[in-house]
């Protein structure tokens, strides 16, 4: 086989594993690899002394360019991208893969592959100082000192949102009607994370606001879980303007009458109780 049959070959076989985190980029010589961890539960992210437990990380950028001595003398060129390596760590990385022992004629890029999936198991520790020099042109896009607490919060959001998408494309079942529907059809409660389907959720704030009950009273229908639901959630679950402004009225006045230094000023509206 001649070393471009075997360059074709390795594409065909990187494509039908990775599917659609494999993308060619030029020709047929250069292309990236969208590389998941396979993170060990619990995964955790150190940055000074804070923690936190994820589930999910952004994949890491492999970019391989085949030239005309692959796989018959050299390995291929390649550079290496993850917006959450420090450029150090990067560049080790990119010294690892160096030093990978390559054989002649066999081609190497799933080896590389695992090679860097090993690199992160069950924690990775942004570090503050990283002061080394640094120099190799095939390490892009690693962090430095000054954007690290962007990179912190940025992965936090990251494995928030797959965790949402996560659960919108799974069947869930609802804890008041027990329908089992997809998670799309749920509102999840931000202050304890029980969620409850659309219809069943609307039901239960629209009749707690009818019987007067609002503010700390109009809490999380699961039973022994009294957290308040926030305004901004009750409007997203009603969909009902009218009622909506009722409720916002309620709970003025509530706060009002609770107040000892409030005088009520006899020409005002706001005056009138809500009946
Ligand atoms: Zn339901
Ligand atoms: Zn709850």
């Amino acid at each position: 086989m001649t070393n471009l049959e075997k360059q074709t070959d390795e594409i065909l076989a990187l494509r039908s594993i990775f599917d659609t985190k494999f993308r060619l980029l030029d020709d047929n010589n250069q292309y990236e690899i969208l590389i998941d961890f396979d993170l060990i539960e619990p995964f955790i992210i150190r940055y000074n002394d804070e923690r936190t437990i994820i589930n999910h990380l952004p994949p890491f950028t492999l970019i391989i360019h085949y030239h005309e001595k692959y796989p018959s003398d050299y390995p291929p060129s390649f550079m290496l991208s993850c917006f959450y390596f420090s450029k150090s760590s990067l560049q080790n990385l990119c010294q690892k893969l160096d030093n990978y022992s390559f054989i002649k004629d066999e081609v190497c890029v799933y080896d590389w592959i695992e090679l860097i999936k090993h690199e992160i198991t069950n924690e990775i520790i942004l570090q503050t100082k990283d002061d080394e020099q640094i120099n190799d042109l095939r390490a892009l896009n690693g962090y430095s000192n000054e954007n690290i607490d962007q990179i912190y919060q940025s992965l936090i959001n990251y494995n928030n949102e797959q965790h949402d998408k996560q659960f919108r494309n799974q069947l869930q079942t609802c804890l008041i009607c027990t329908d089992i529907i997809p998670g799309m059809d749920f509102i999840r409660l931000h202050r304890c994370g029980h969620f409850y389907c659309r219809s069943c959720l609307n039901n239960y704030v629209k009749i707690t606001l009818n019987n007067g009950k609002f503010g700390e009273k109009l809490h999380c229908p699961q039973h022994q879980c009294q957290k308040a639901l926030p305004p901004n959630e009750i409007k997203q679950i009603i969909q009902d303007a009218q009622l909506y402004q009722r409720y916002e009225r309620l709970t003025l006045q509530h706060a009002l009458e609770s107040m000892n230094n409030v005088i009520w000023c006899p020409r005002s509206v706001t005056n009138r109780k809500e009946k």
